[in-house]
């Protein structure tokens, strides 16, 4: 087994990560960045950082992800990297046209100080940015935070650079969904839709990262959020950011900027989740829940009753984004499930660490939580207290391997599995897909266990 050297041990460390559970901020900002309509995404530092960053995407989404890099050498690392970016923008619109440039930093950038707001003046003043076309930046070192403070800073740009306020109130409702995937995105647009609400969702990676196969390349593909919802956004009526951690910053910003007000929530994940949503946009949209969603819920509700047996006790092993955590946790002891090992690899505050903490109060078992954590101490707890199940992204499966427990593939990244880009977990219908799954790990291993007197036909 490839893990089979951890200790079981666990000695006090407060200085070396080994086996990171995040990966790096310019990863999130260019999955954001790719939420913008027409936007090219372009990491200001050296090849080899691009390079990594666009192919941990597209592993992922199993999609071409387009990128563009400053492609520093000695010379800009030495001199700071404005000649290359002002070449870049330039280049970039004359050969690939996209209407805007998203533009990122990267930790060698960050660490020679690049000024990317002075260099943009330098290229607008020197007629590198054409008529009708935009950029815009965020500062992603990627010594702090993660992917996800990456994505939650581009996302913020989004609303630094574009929203603007025209003095009336539209009856939009701005939605920021959160690090999830693209079918998550089609998903809470389709409740809005069920409940009659117009929408401004930022950003929006729905049919850019999980595009049909048409025979035709289209380097801009159909999806994303455009420049002009962009700007109306400072004139919804109010903000709903999903995920405190990815999406609140861009909410609160938008808040301060253009007075829209904003609630914050969790992820529209599970039953709990879903109904704070729904609730939410209720209450902002002043409409009500429609019979059709109504029935989703109520199918959910059976479900769980229906299978609850199973599930009943069994302990949990959870790794991954802090805004996913928090909520799978939320949705484990609401089936009573025991989550009892929870570790994030993105250091998300003691706040949210409080809030883990409150939502594992009833768990009747010891609860390990660490924030931020490695996948090194998540197996050394597991190898010292046993789970029946294990939920994480794909490399999680050599602990999953290593102590033959079964593992549910969940977060980012998943390299191995198809799914995670079409079906979605958030919203009463991806809670019976995340319910499925649930049952499916813990119900095959049952029969795989089972003595043969002890195979159960019906469940
Ligand atoms: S951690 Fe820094 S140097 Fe490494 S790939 Fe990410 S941005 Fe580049």
């Amino acid at each position: 087994m490839l893990l089979r050297h951890t200790p079981t041990e666990i000695k006090e460390r407060s200085a070396l990560t080994v086996n990171p559970a995040k990966t790096c901020q310019p990863i999130g900002a260019m999955y954001a960045a790719l939420g913008i309509h027409g936007c090219l995404p372009h990491s200001h530092g050296s090849q080899g950082c691009y390079a990594y960053h666009r192919s941990a995407l597209t592993r992922h989404y199993k999609e071409p992800v387009v990128a563009a890099t400053s492609a520093f050498t000695e010379g800009a690392s030495v001199f700071g990297g404005q000649a290359n970016l002002v070449q870049a923008i330039d280049n970039i619109f004359t050969v690939y046209n996209p209407d805007v440039i998203a533009v990122h930093t990267t930790c060698l950038s960050e660490t020679i100080g690049d000024d990317v707001p002075q260099i943009f003046a330098k290229a607008k003043a020197d007629g590198k940015v054409p008529e009708g076309k935009y950029v815009l930046h965020a500062s992603t070192p990627s010594y702090v935070g993660s992917h996800v403070t990456g994505f939650a800073n581009m996302t913020k740009a989004m609303v630094d650079y574009f929203a603007e306020s025209n003095g009336r109130r539209a009856k939009t409702v701005n939605l920021i969904p959160g690090y999830v995937e693209p079918s998550d995105m089609t998903e809470i647009r389709r409740i809005a839709e069920l409940m009659g609400v117009p929408t401004i969702m930022f950003p929006d990676t729905a049919k850019v990262l999980n595009g049909p196969l048409t025979g035709k390349y289209r380097m801009f593909p159909e999806g994303g959020v455009t420049i002009e919802e962009l700007k109306k956004s400072g004139s919804s009526v109010g903000t709903i950011a999903m995920g405190r951690t990815a999406s609140m910053p861009a909410a609160r910003a938008l808040d301060a900027k253009c007075k829209v007000p904003c609630e914050i929530l969790g992820l529209p994940l599970g039953l709990h989740g879903t109904d704070a949503f729904v609730d939410t946009l209720r209450r902002m949209a002043g409409v009500s829940v429609p019979a059709a969603l109504n029935l989703e819920r109520g199918q959910l509700v059976d479900s769980i009753s229906d299978w609850h047996q199973y599930l009943y006790g069994k302990r949990v092993a959870l790794v991954g984004d802090p805004d996913q955590v928090l909520a799978l946790t939320r949705f484990l002891v609401a089936l009573d499930m025991q989550p009892v090992h929870i570790i994030t690899g993105t250091p998300a505050g003691k706040k949210y660490e409080k809030s883990l903490r409150e939502a594992v109060a009833g768990v009747p078992a010891d609860v390990n939580i660490k924030v931020p954590g490695d996948m090194l101490l998540f197996h050394q707890w597991i190898k010292n207290a046993p789970v029946d199940l294990i939920i994480g992204n794909t490399y999680a499966k050599y602990i999953a391997k290593d102590e033959d427990t079964p593992l549910i593939r969940y977060g980012f990244p998943i390299y191995d599995r198809l799914g995670h880009s079409y079906f979605a977990t958030m919203g009463y219908r991806g809670a019976l897909r995340l319910l499925e799954k649930l049952l499916d790990a813990i119900l095959d291993r049952k029969d795989r266990d089972a003595d043969d007197i002890d195979m159960e036909l019906v469940m």
